[in-house]
């Protein structure tokens, strides 16, 4: 069998391989406490559980249109507006089986030998991994401890030449939960303007994630990119709905033929009975979210507490998501080695950082989609194997 030469450079998101060891030590009778998952520990609300079913009875069977329903895309462009004051028009808004598949298919739309894609590094491993399966050049934005994950927009601006095709940026931060304020990102922004060219890609899927009363820099408040500017955010982490895919993204109007093609193309629409559930989410109650952040608030300060009063590990505080990025290398392991005794030792499941970057040896990523109790009880664990 010969398949195509390009699957040797797909990459894959290690966060799933450490899931499937977690459960194969689970079915063995050992006791794991999962703090690798990247998804809310809630269950989604149930008036939005409720609507899916009553869509179900209602008979929404059939396929929808590629891009989404009309009624969900003209609520999402409410919704932005009441988010950030943006005036969308709804035929720019995509509707898609959760959020990666409109970060694939920007991807692939401007990827190809020749062209370069500058990611985030640490960052989530997808876009690495799609940008190398196109045969572009991937050009990591490293994103330093010492700056707590944010980036100085000089050094970024210099990573731009005239073979940039895509800015990828995702904030608040998957694994490293850091937030780029908006000051960094308006010099950012104002530095762009002399590549008119050069389209920019902004995951902002934990946008409703943010602590210490902080508003999401977003950036649907700079109107000036929105003829190059490709948003994404969704329903998987706000609702905690991540099996549900669901996911919607914003794109210039030049390019909604294109990306809509992909769907055609690929799965042809979302479930129909998801979408008029997604529309209530949106439309319906946000006390949830209250609550949830209330919760994840605490659990921050727990776990990065915790693990700063462990010898040899350092850890900064999150500005938003729910994972910490601590540095493990003064314990005398590096970020593998750390994550595997964790794994094995200790019972505590976690990501080691080069699952976000060759450069992230010394790091691993935990979550704290996880009870209070359960962080607890982890953080004696280690200790002990310390
Ligand atoms: N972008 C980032 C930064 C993520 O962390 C994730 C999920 O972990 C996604 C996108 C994918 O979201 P979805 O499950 O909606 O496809």
């Amino acid at each position: 069998m010969k398949i195509a030469n390009n699957f040797s450079r797909l990459g894959t998101e290690n966060a799933f391989v450490v899931l499937a060891k977690a459960k194969k030590l689970e079915s063995e009778g050992k006791e794991i406490i999962n703090l690798g998952i990247g998804q809310p520990d809630f269950s989604t609300p149930s008036h939005i559980v409720e609507a899916a079913k009553k869509a179900l009875d209602d008979g929404y069977h059939g396929y929808t249109p590629a891009n989404g329903t009309k009624e969900l895309r003209d609520g999402v462009s409410r919704h932005i507006k009441r988010m950030y004051g943006a005036q969308i028009d709804s035929n720019r808004v995509f509707i898609a089986p959760g959020g990666k598949p409109s970060m694939y298919f920007a991807i692939m739309m401007f990827g190809e030998p020749g062209a370069e894609i500058i990611y985030p590094e640490p960052g989530f491993p997808i876009y690495e991994s799609v940008i190398n399966y196109t045969g572009a050049k991937a050009i990591p934005m490293y994103l330093s401890e010492d700056k707590n994950f944010s980036f100085n927009a000089e050094e970024v601006l210099s990573l731009i030449n005239e073979r940039t095709r895509l800015f990828i940026i995702n904030n608040p931060q998957n694994p490293t939960g850091g937030l780029i304020e908006k000051n960094e990102i308006d010099k950012l922004v104002e530095g762009l303007r002399k590549f008119p060219e050069l389209v920019i890609f902004s995951d902002e899927i934990y946008s409703r994630q943010i602590y210490d009363r902080k508003k999401m820099p977003s950036f649907f408040y700079y109107p000036e990119l929105f003829n190059r500017l490709i948003i994404m955010d969704g329903w998987s982490k706000t609702y905690a709905m991540t099996g549900w895919r669901l996911g919607w993204s914003v794109w210039p109007e030049s390019l909604i033929e294109n990306v809509t093609k992909m769907a055609i193309n690929s799965y042809s629409c979302v479930s129909a009975a998801n979408q008029v559930a997604a529309l209530v989410a949106l439309e319906g109650s946000h006390s949830f979210l209250n609550d949830m952040m209330n919760k994840f608030e605490k659990r921050r300060s727990l776990i990065v507490d915790g693990l700063n009063s462990l010898p040899g590990i350092r850890c900064n505080k999150p500005g938003g998501a729910f994972y910490v990025f601590p540095n493990v290398s003064k314990t005398g392991m590096n970020g593998d080695t750390f994550s595997e005794k964790c794994l094995y030792d200790a019972g505590v499941a976690i990501v080691p950082g080069t699952s976000f970057g060759k450069s992230c040896g010394n790091f691993a990523r935990f979550s704290f989609a996880n009870s209070y109790e359960n962080i607890e009880k982890a953080l004696e664990k280690i200790k002990k194997i310390l």
